[in-house]
């Protein structure tokens, strides 16, 4: 049995004591654990926190597991292992159904807990190593400590929310973020939420991309849902 390297967690939980058990657990075996305790946060941490993997109870205060699966489902493959106070065989089913790795029933032990969520990873390994990143082979280069991007080698002037908006999908190749997701991360929550701002910032920086190398559709459109940048060039 060959070890698991230790990711990022999120945990979705609305029981203060046992979300902090599942911590104390995770944390004890090196994985880095993010709590929130409703739904909705999730959903809006999803590209800020990258998760490698879900937790996520099925009761929540404001919508159930299963939503916060199918939103995670829409933009990426990482594991999800529910968790249920219900005792009913329904849940289990949906669960699998709709795209989750496995399902724990409370009350659960904290190692079976532990020992689920490595199973999970041994088994999802090769699925989480095709979902990451290529980042090397990317001919876009941002280095976000002097706001720098370049594209095939040249530089790119962009304006301030041009660049921004790159930054985040830049963040993670092939993941689709919705256009609130991109008007949170790239202009901060306070503005106004314009769908159309960001389709002309988005028109802008195409434009600008597609005057270096003509041809070849960095930004993707994903109709009803929004914008990834391309994983594989
Ligand atoms: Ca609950």
């Amino acid at each position: 049995m060959h070890a698991v390297a230790p990711g990022r967690i999120l945990l979705v939980e609305d029981e203060r004591p046992i979300a902090e058990n599942i911590i104390f657990a995770l944390e004890q075996e090196h994985f880095t654990v993010k709590w929130v305790s409703k739904g909705g946060d999730a959903i809006s941490a999803l590209p800020v926190e990258q998760p490698d993997f879900f937790i996520l109870d099925i009761n929540l205060p404001d919508m159930t597991g299963f939503d916060v699966c199918r939103a995670i489902r829409k933009a990426g493959n990482q594991p999800v292992l529910f968790l249920s106070a219900r005792q009913e065989e329904i849940d289990r089913i949906v669960a699998l159904e709709i795209g989750g790795d496995d399902y724990l029933m409370k009350p659960f032990s904290l190692r079976e807990l532990v020992a689920r969520v490595k199973a999970i990873l041994r088994r999802t390994e090769t699925r989480a190593d095709t979902t990451a990143p290529a980042r090397e082979v990317t001919p876009l280069v941002i280095d976000e400590k002097r706001s720098r991007v370049e594209y095939f080698g040249e530089k790119l002037e962009l304006s301030k929310y041009e660049y921004f908006i790159l930054c985040t999908l830049a963040r993670r190749p092939g993941w689709v973020f919705s256009r609130d997701q991109l008007i949170d991360n790239a202009m901060g929550a306070n503005s106004a939420p314009f769908d159309r701002t960001i389709d002309a910032h988005i028109k802008g920086i195409r434009a600008k991309l597609r005057k270096i190398r003509p041809g070849i559709e960095a930004i993707e459109t994903q109709r009803g849902f929004g914008y990834s940048l391309r994983e594989n060039w």
